[in-house]
């Protein structure tokens, strides 16, 4: 069966076709600038890349574009729409009413416009892809893949935050972890390719790209991670801050004059690696600068590293030791450097880094030395595979 996956943002849309059985990707590309003045990518398997500048006024009409595309006579990847067995769909925030992937059906989006409030710039978004597609594509099943699903298994203790517990029972305020489906591919690709048995393993997984999250998974399920309530927790980011003195809120609302609103756009948009360094959300700019000697560029690399560092030894804690960990996402699966400096932490593990094995990419790799007492990998995730996967799951082949 053929699966559409669609990844909807604000004003943009990504998708790709993917024959389940064989798991190839058929077609992929992405519309951007919807609502604005549109550009559709299209891109069919072994052939290059289209790009049209295409009003797109609606998401409606971006996800129509993406349809003609895909059955265009001369370049299309389908003769018919109804080669499409189904759509996966990914939603971000799923709270505590979706531990899994589900269908789409009337009640269930009901259920998730409820948990607008906790993601208002993703969820709105999210269905707004999901509706256009309904209405373009009436009789083929639809499923939701959350990105919160994947740790909805954390004990209280992990999810749980030390302010007032009527928080949590009035208004559901605890940590709910994002890149679920990225940190379930990754564990369960990691214990496969290590030949480990998933259910009986300790896996530690660094997501770390323009967002950054880590999670522990244990025999198979999520025991914490360092996303919060909204993505803006844990790792410094791009351009989120991660972790910080809540105070700071507060204090920089004062000095600077902004209002609750103005501080949470500094600390979405305009910090991490990004603030830091002044220079850019880019890890690649970063690393140029490292390589230039630039010691304010390693400064700020070894900022980033010594963070994702002291998670892994809280995750170690938290799991009673570690079998693997796996490093994925744009930063994790291309930056040796940034690996090198987050692992130089964690020789009291007995873990040696492979330095040869850590400058390959694109695969998977075991990248330290064959004495390591705890395997390291890098993993390359692959999201919309896992939504195709989870979607044949739910919807059957
Ligand atoms: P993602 O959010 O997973 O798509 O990751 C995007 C980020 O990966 C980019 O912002 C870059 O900082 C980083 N990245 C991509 N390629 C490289 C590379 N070759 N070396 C270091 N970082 C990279």
């Amino acid at each position: 069966m053929n699966v559409l996956v669609i990844n909807c943002g604000s004003s943009s849309l990504k998708y790709q076709l993917i024959d389940s059985e064989t798991e190839a990707v058929l077609a992929k590309g992405l519309c951007e600038r919807i609502g604005l003045d549109g550009r559709l990518v299209y891109q069919k398997a072994g052939c290059d890349k289209e790009i049209t500048e295409v009003a797109m006024p609606t998401h409606k009409q971006a996800i129509q574009l993406v349809l003609d595309a895909l059955v265009n006579p001369a370049t299309g990847a389908i003769a018919s729409l109804a080669e499409v067995g189904a759509v996966g769909h990914r939603l971000v925030h799923g709270a505590e009413k979706f531990t899994s992937s589900a269908l789409v059906t009337d009640e269930m989006l009901a259920v998730v416009e409820e948990c607008n409030d906790l993601a208002p710039l993703h969820n709105p978004a999210n269905l707004i892809g999901v509706n256009a597609c309904k209405e373009l594509m009436p009789n083929v099943p639809m499923v939701a893949v959350y990105d919160t699903a994947f740790h909805q298994t954390m004990p209280s203790k992990a999810y749980l935050y030390g302010i007032p517990y009527e928080y949590y029972e009035k208004y559901r305020v605890r940590r709910y972890g994002f890149h679920g489906t990225s940190h379930s591919f990754v564990s369960k690709e990691t214990a496969d390719f290590l030949g480990m048995d998933y259910n009986n393993s300790k896996i530690i997984v660094a997501h770390l790209g323009n967002g950054a999250s880590i999670s522990a998974v244990l025999n198979g399920k999520c025991v914490d991670t360092s996303m919060g309530l909204t993505p803006l927790e844990g790792l410094i980011m791009g351009t989120r801050s991660g972790d910080i003195d809540p105070s700071i809120i507060e204090y920089i609302a004062k000095k600077e004059n902004l209002d609750i609103a103005g501080v949470m756009n500094v600390l979405n948009k305009k910090s991490g690696v990004l603030g830091l360094s002044g220079i850019s959300s880019d890890f690649r700019d970063l690393e140029d600068g490292h390589f230039a000697g630039d010691a304010h560029c390693t400064e700020v690399l070894e900022i980033f590293s010594y963070r994702v560092a002291k998670y892994i030894g809280a995750y170690v804690a938290a799991m009673n030791g570690v079998d693997a960990i796996s490093f994925t996402a744009g930063v994790g699966e291309n930056g040796p450097i940034v690996r090198e400096m987050v692992l130089k932490y964690l020789g009291y593990l007995g873990i040696e880094l492979d330095e040869e094995a850590n400058n390959k990419r694109g695969f998977n790799n075991v990248i330290s030395t064959a004495d390591s007492k705890v395997k390291v990998c890098v993993i390359p995730t692959n999201e919309e595979l896992a939504i195709a996967r989870e979607t044949v799951a739910i919807v059957g082949k």
